[in-house]
């Protein structure tokens, strides 16, 4: 099974092909768990089974159940657009079997993702020594940042390993942060926001208000919140943050990408103060799964905490000055190089496209926002700022809301989710996929008469 195989080769390249060429990709349906498992069933045995015949049991049995999240009409949670380039070369990534887990053993590969890192850190102005690794995900990259915003503190301050620390955050957090807490041990201070947005005014009164703000020891504000696309006061943020020496963590998961666009570039003013910043280019820089990046301001920090010690990773660190370890700042040890298929994309197709990508969604959100507006059976909940648009259909209860989503997918006109907003339920459009079209939102919105 190591040896080359044409037959197996072809096949599974035809099939990348034949993908990879869908246009439009259909969206599919959930799939049901009896006949799966009948499909499944006996397939894994003592003796292998003929490729095609498995490849056809793939792509005729399981494939149609997994929801296309890079149709163009995925129009929840927040959809995928990665583009070929970048699909094409995780397949690089997987055929050559590159890790990035030390420059010892990757470190063409490391140079190339950190490439990408410095980009992304100039684009949110951070300073020339900031750096960190590419993650699986926006969770693991706010839990690696936030145990580095806690061992540093706790180091700061001459703390123990388990005195009591907290940090700040909105009410609009993320879940993943809520997660990370509880998992680092850390409890939150939770801010009240006014519509949905942290500010440095709110920070500050929380921190007035709390009977022992001194062990509160950072901050995380969110840019974009992933269900309306709000960014925090991070500049308000950030001044309260170096008021109160707080660890100023960005969330940028899904809105991150923004800094790309010229449009909405102001509202991430201050983001230059972060301590430490998470940007998905799994979401909305159109990176394949699982790629997220981690930047610190002073990775030392990060690298003082996640430096893995085993006397067999010893050789890992030389002491070389160039010596640059992704596994050192992350939780993470052994990883995938899951920046180079960003890499070789931004590489390929320039920094301008991806501009230009990232503009598109955001006008889709303000085109839709002005037929809502002017849609009289329909109410804007409020103004998109990034590619999110929240909206409500007059006199619709929840069921109403899960009865046309449940049509919209079953006649894969859209896959369009209900949120919740307020402790209403709403409806929600998440753009990101630059095919999405304005007579596709039209055909979606037609649904709701
Ligand atoms: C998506 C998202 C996350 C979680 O990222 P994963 O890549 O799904 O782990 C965290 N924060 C925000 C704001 C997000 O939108």
């Amino acid at each position: 099974m190591h040896t080359y195989d044409p037959n197996l080769t072809d096949l599974v390249f035809a099939y990348m092909r034949d993908r990879l060429q869908l246009d439009p990709v259909p969206l599919d349906h959930p799939g049901d768990k009896d006949k799966l498992d009948r499909a499944l069933a006996g397939l894994i045995g003592q003796e292998g089974n003929d490729p095609a015949e498995v490849l056809r049991l793939y792509a005729e049995q399981l494939a149609p159940t997994v929801i296309s999240c890079d149709s163009p009409r995925f129009l929840s949670f927040i959809p995928a657009a990665p583009t070929k380039a970048a699909l094409l070369f995780d397949m690089v990534v997987s055929c050559a079997s590159i890790q990035g887990i030390s420059w010892l053993e990757a470190s063409g590969a490391i140079a190339a993702e950190n490439q990408v890192l410095r980009l992304i850190a100039d684009l949110a102005g951070l300073p020339a020594q900031a750096g960190g690794c590419f993650v699986s995900g926006g969770s693991a990259g706010n839990l690696s940042a936030l145990v580095v915003a806690r061992d540093t503190a706790r180091r700061k301050r001459g703390l123990g390993d388990f005195d009591r620390v907290r940090i700040a955050v909105s009410d609009q957090a993320h879940s993943s942060i809520g997660n990370t807490l509880r998992i680092i041990g850390v409890e939150p201070l939770v801010v009240a926001t006014a519509d949905h947005r942290l500010t440095g005014p709110a920070l500050r009164e929380a921190l007035l208000a709390d009977p022992d703000p001194a062990n509160v020891i950072g901050v995380v504000a969110t840019a974009g919140t992933t269900n309306a696309g709000i960014v925090d006061d991070l500049a308000g943020v950030a001044e309260v943050a170096s008021e109160y020496g707080l660890w100023f963590h960005v969330d940028g998961a899904y809105g991150g990408a923004g800094l790309f666009a010229p449009s909405v570039r102001h509202k991430y003013a201050g983001i230059e103060h972060a301590d430490s910043f998470v940007v998905d280019p799994h979401k909305w820089l159109f990176a394949p799964f699982d790629c997220a990046a981690l930047v610190y301001r002073d990775p030392h920090l990060a690298k003082a905490v996640h430096t893995q010690d085993a006397s067999y990773l010893d050789v890992l660190h030389t002491g070389d000055k160039y010596e640059w370890n992704p596994t050192d700042y992350a939780y993470h040890l052994t990883r995938r190089a899951r920046g180079l298929p960003l890499w070789f994309s931004l590489a390929v197709h320039g920094v301008k496209a991806y501009t230009d990508a990232v503009e598109t969604a955001l006008t889709l959100a303000r085109d839709t926002a002005e037929v809502i507006r002017a849609t009289p059976h329909l109410e804007l909940i409020r103004d998109p700022e990034l590619s999110a648009v929240v909206f409500r259909r007059t006199g619709w209860t929840a069921d109403d809301y899960t009865a046309w989503s449940d049509r919209l997918l079953a006649g894969q006109v859209g896959f369009v989710t209900p949120t919740g907003w307020e402790g209403e339920t709403v409806a929600r459009f998440a753009f990101l996929h630059p095919h999405t079209t304005m007579d596709m939102v039209h055909e979606i919105l037609d649904t709701m008469k």
